[in-house]
């Protein structure tokens, strides 16, 4: 049986293994630090963590070999980066540049079982859940190839991070101890395809992390036909769960709404989508639609109507930011992740 990697822990849990094998807490946070600060690979790279401790962790713990990385740049500065890792799985991450910041994006899952049906990782199904460490992985791949401190962070690559709650939220709790990594909780932001009992669940924590929903239209029925769950989660249980979060936490909720051409970008669409969110604290994000390769049937949501669209949120009263999709010839695009699983 595969052993854990010592990476998978955050620090409490690692306190709690070291103490089970009898070590002091002086100790811990000097593992901790070289796992996430110095970026410790292996048993060789402990400096000061003594033979015996190295051993008994052995037993116990690896350190799974690097994931492959290959990267490739985009026309307009994205960058992608395709991990494979030991097993053969796959996943992706992105990093996109404006002035002033750099963006990361990462994978929680190789591929995703949700079958959202423009979705490339949709297409590819559920491979498997990411580890902690493989998602770790991908934030310490971006933050060296970004060539500047990262601003953001999103879960937003392939996989629902809500379906692998358990080892995203420990990632970030990893990511935010000032022990390792230090990356700010108000810095990340999760993105959830409205998966309603982890919405809930996020509220009542102390997490201090962003939450962005993607709705992908507001019309129920038409929502039926795109995502699977929205058979599981109803238009309007996520809008109270969203509801409950901003109650709970005082934060402001992004809703992601990636404009098809066509399909949900019509002056109707946008009063759907205002008199369902028009009375929350929140904020639109409009990205326009990349095609996936599988030659899915939508076409990109043209900029035109967007405008429209965003100015028919900004007239009732609800902040909508437009971007132009950034990546799309290297397919790093919305919904272009994960094709591979
Ligand atoms: S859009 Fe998100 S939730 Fe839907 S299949 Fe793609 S990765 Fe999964």
């Amino acid at each position: 049986m595969t052993k854990p990697d010592l990476r998978d822990f955050t620090r409490q849990e690692l306190a709690r293994a070291l103490v089970a094998l009898g070590e002091k807490g002086s100790r811990i946070d000097r593992v901790f630090g070289l796992l996430h600060k110095k970026g410790a690979a292996g048993y060789g790279e402990l400096p000061g963590i003594d033979e015996a401790l190295k051993q008994k962790l052995a037993e116990r713990y690896d350190f799974i070999p690097a994931p492959k990385v290959e990267k490739s740049v985009s026309a307009d500065g994205t960058i992608k980066l395709a991990f494979t890792f030991a097993d053969g799985a796959r996943a992706e991450s992105v990093i996109t540049f404006t002035k002033e910041a750099a963006a990361a994006c990462v994978s929680s899952q190789a591929g995703c079982a949700c079958g959202c049906v423009f979705c490339a990782a949709g297409a590819a199904g559920l491979k498997r859940d990411l580890k902690p460490s493989e998602i770790l992985a991908q934030f310490a791949a971006c933050r060296r190839e970004a060539g500047r401190p990262l601003d953001s962070l999103k879960f937003a690559g392939s996989g629902e991070p809500f379906m692998n709650w358990a080892d995203v939220k420990r990632s970030i709790l990893i990511l935010s101890d000032n022990k390792g990594y230090n990356f700010p909780q108000f810095r990340i932001t999760v993105s959830t395809v409205g998966v309603v009992p982890v919405i809930r669940e996020l509220a009542d924590s102390h997490l201090a992390i962003k939450l962005a929903v993607s709705l992908i239209t507001a019309d129920e029925e038409q929502r039926g036909a795109l995502t699977p769950v929205a058979k599981k989660y109803s238009l309007r249980q996520i809008i109270g769960a969203a509801r409950y979060y901003g109650d709970r936490t005082k934060r402001s909720v992004l809703f992601d709404y990636i404009v098809f051409d066509g399909v949900n970008d019509t002056p109707q669409d946008a009063a759907k989508l205002l008199a369902l969110i028009k009375d929350l604290n929140c904020k639109v994000d409009l990205t326009l639609y990349s095609p996936v390769p599988s030659g899915k049937p939508f076409t990109p949501g043209s900029f035109e109507k967007a405008k429209a669209f965003q100015a028919a949120m900004a007239e009732g009263g609800v902040r909508a930011h437009l971007r132009r999709e950034k990546g799309a010839d290297i397919a790093a695009g919305y919904g272009q992740l994960g094709a591979q699983g």
